[in-house]
């Protein structure tokens, strides 16, 4: 439970991180802390530098600019959790925050430490892909976007090009009678999704689903989008029996996890459950 011997550096600014990056190809950013010391502890990380992040002040925080909600990669869960604003105006993200861990996970763990991470089993990636949200990841050259959709490619897999630093979280603001859910299996030891599942529903004038953004979590490897849960939803009116035979779809075409806790089959049933909770939820408080 001791770490290999490391280096620590504590830049106060972006681009003092981003020359340590550029200059140490094995250096890691530490943000919480909350997963890559563990990591590091049973030494399945052993970075030769940290370059933590925590002092570079503008990367915390949640603004509305140009019709998008934007939310720096420092911001801790417990601040997306207690924020009027997106209680207000993207009630989802406040809901998967206060579904993580305890209080003491909250305050430190930070959304971009958690999206980076890729965990199979945290929830934020959901609520980013039924979101449809965009990744803003800067390095020593300049800045990219990448969208939710291309963003995790597998177990602790992202997009995240090695010197890249995840700097912004982008939401487009919803227009219309939208509704959001999200609905989560905790684990009991851990707190860790099982299961987690984000629904953004989008309803038009008379009712019908105009456009809905299914996230999944703890199924699979990665976080996925549901999207045949989605097509079977888009255009209808979202009564039981639509919403329960479009849930049926949850774990279509997903290779599912299976453990000591849950097998597979079990969580392909837990999908479709949850899914259907998410959806009835979302739906209901479409305004
Ligand atoms: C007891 C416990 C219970 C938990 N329960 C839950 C839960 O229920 N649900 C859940 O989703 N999570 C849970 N977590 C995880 C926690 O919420 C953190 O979100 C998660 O550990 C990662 O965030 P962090 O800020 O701690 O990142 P760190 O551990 O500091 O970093 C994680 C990884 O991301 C990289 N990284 C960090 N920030 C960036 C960045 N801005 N750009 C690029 N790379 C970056 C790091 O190099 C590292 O590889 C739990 C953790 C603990 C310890």
């Amino acid at each position: 439970m001791i770490p290999a011997q490391f280096d620590y550096a504590a830049p106060s600014t972006l681009d003092e991180a981003l020359s340590l990056l550029a200059q140490n190809e094995d250096a890691k950013i530490l943000a919480g802390g909350h997963s890559l010391i563990p990591a590091m502890k049973l030494r399945l990380a052993q970075p030769p530098l940290l370059v933590d992040i925590g002092r570079i002040k503008d990367l915390s925080y949640v603004r509305e600019e140009n019709g998008q909600i934007r939310i720096g990669a420092m911001t801790t869960h417990y601040q997306i959790e207690s924020s009027d604003l997106l209680k207000k105006i993207c009630p989802l993200l406040p809901e998967c925050a206060g579904a993580i861990g305890d209080v003491q996970v909250r305050n430190k763990g930070t959304i971009g430490g958690s999206v980076a991470h890729s965990d199979p089993a945290g929830d934020w990636p959901a609520a980013i892909i039924a979101l449809s949200a965009e990744l803003i990841a800067t390095n020593k050259n300049g800045e990219r976007s990448i969208k939710a959709d291309d963003f995790f490619i597998d177990l602790l897999t992202t997009a995240l090009e090695p010197g890249e630093i995840l700097r912004e979280i982008r939401i487009n603001k919803s227009n219309g009678r939208t509704g959001q859910a999200y609905a989560k299996m905790h684990h009991p030891a851990s707190g860790f999704a099982v299961v987690g599942v984000a629904a953004n529903l989008t309803l038009d004038g008379n009712g019908a689903c105009q456009e809905a953004g299914i996230g999944i979590t703890g199924v699979s490897a990665k976080a996925y989008r549901a999207a045949a849960v989605e097509s079977a939803l888009n255009g209808k009116k979202l009564d039981d029996r639509t919403i329960a035979s479009a849930a049926a779809n949850a774990a279509s075409g997903v290779d599912l996890n299976g453990d000591l806790f849950a097998s597979a089959d079990y969580r392909r049933h837990l999908a479709e459950v949850y899914t259907k909770r998410a959806i009835t939820a979302a739906a209901s408080r479409a305004r």
